[in-house]
């Protein structure tokens, strides 16, 4: 009796209730619910539609109301603040920054942005591509022009339209995160925040031209409480960071004095769900290879 009394209590100390957290930072001492717990936080963790996935590229279906989106005031600069938040780095965007078409709705205004990445530089990323995991994934939140608090967004199933983008290591810094790489030793503890000198959003993400090539599907909010109402974009084009300020990353820390990493939630089960990609690019292509065939049967023509 003595010995289930024991056991009772040594298996809620190592999983019992408590805050939600990641895999990274559980440790007995600690105790929170991992991302297989989280449904205990909030029951929508375990519901159909979730988020991130793992996205198999020969599945993906072609859909052509795909388009390139409109960006408007990405290349605004604004002073953001930059916050620990206890399990990511979000920067506030307090300028009106939108973005439309891409199959969207309406328009979309930028709330907020947050990172996901690896323990020290290792692999990092939410969504997965061909079981790829990237070592950092941005997400930029947007939510209908229409609202003005994200929470009642997220009770519009369509409310929430949140843009991914995948990092990749590369040899060279790239001098456009420098003002948010040299703000992380300032956030090291959870609550903290300090103030970024101007930036745009246009300056975190690839060139315009090569945002044309993107993957769509609904999904959740990828922490709890989960909510399943975002449209989810996931761009091909990758973002280069050095080593050096991927691993800076891990600067942060965690509640328990952890270094920050690790927080991503694994893929959820598709259920059914169709993942589109866009078109834009194989539809130029075809569109060039068209005219010129008819420019040769043209030349051809006149040739007799
Ligand atoms: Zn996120």
């Amino acid at each position: 009796m003595q010995h289930l009394v024991l056991l009772a209590s040594l298996v809620s100390l190592c999983s019992g209730s408590g805050d939600w957290c990641y895999p990274s930072q559980f440790t007995c001492e600690h105790h929170c619910n991992t991302p297989e717990m989280w449904s205990h936080t909030s029951t929508v963790c375990a519901g159909k539609f979730q988020s991130p996935v793992n996205v198999v590229t020969r599945k993906t279906l072609l859909d052509q109301r795909l388009t390139p989106f409109q960006f408007s005031n990405y290349q605004q600069t604004f002073r953001g603040t930059v916050k620990n938040n206890g399990h990511s780095v979000q920067v506030g965007v307090n300028h009106l920054a939108t973005v439309m078409g891409g199959d969207l709705v309406t328009g979309y205004k930028a709330v907020q942005l947050h990172l996901h990445w690896g323990q020290n530089g290792g692999p990092g990323s939410e969504h997965t591509i061909d079981g790829e995991q990237y070592p950092m994934e941005l997400h930029i939140v947007h939510m209908k022009q229409q609202y003005s608090d994200l929470s009642v967004a997220l009770s519009d199933p369509s409310g929430v339209a949140v843009l991914g983008f995948f990092y990749e290591e590369s040899r060279s810094t790239n001098r456009k995160y420098d003002s948010i790489v040299n703000a992380l030793r300032s956030i090291t503890h959870p609550n903290s925040n300090t103030s970024l000198p101007p930036i745009s959003l246009e300056q975190l993400i690839p060139s315009r031209q090569n945002l044309t090539s993107y993957y769509r599907y609904q999904g959740s909010l990828t922490t709890p409480g989960c909510t399943e109402s975002v449209i989810w974009t996931l761009f091909h084009s990758t973002i280069p960071l050095s080593k050096e300020q991927l691993q800076a990353f891990s600067d942060l820390r965690f509640h328990n004095g952890k270094p920050m990493g690790g927080n991503f939630r694994p893929p959820q089960p598709l259920n059914g769900r169709l993942v589109y990609h866009s078109g834009a690019a194989s539809v130029l292509a075809s569109a060039a290879l068209l005219w010129a065939a008819a420019g040769l049967t043209l030349g051809l023509s006149r040739a007799n």
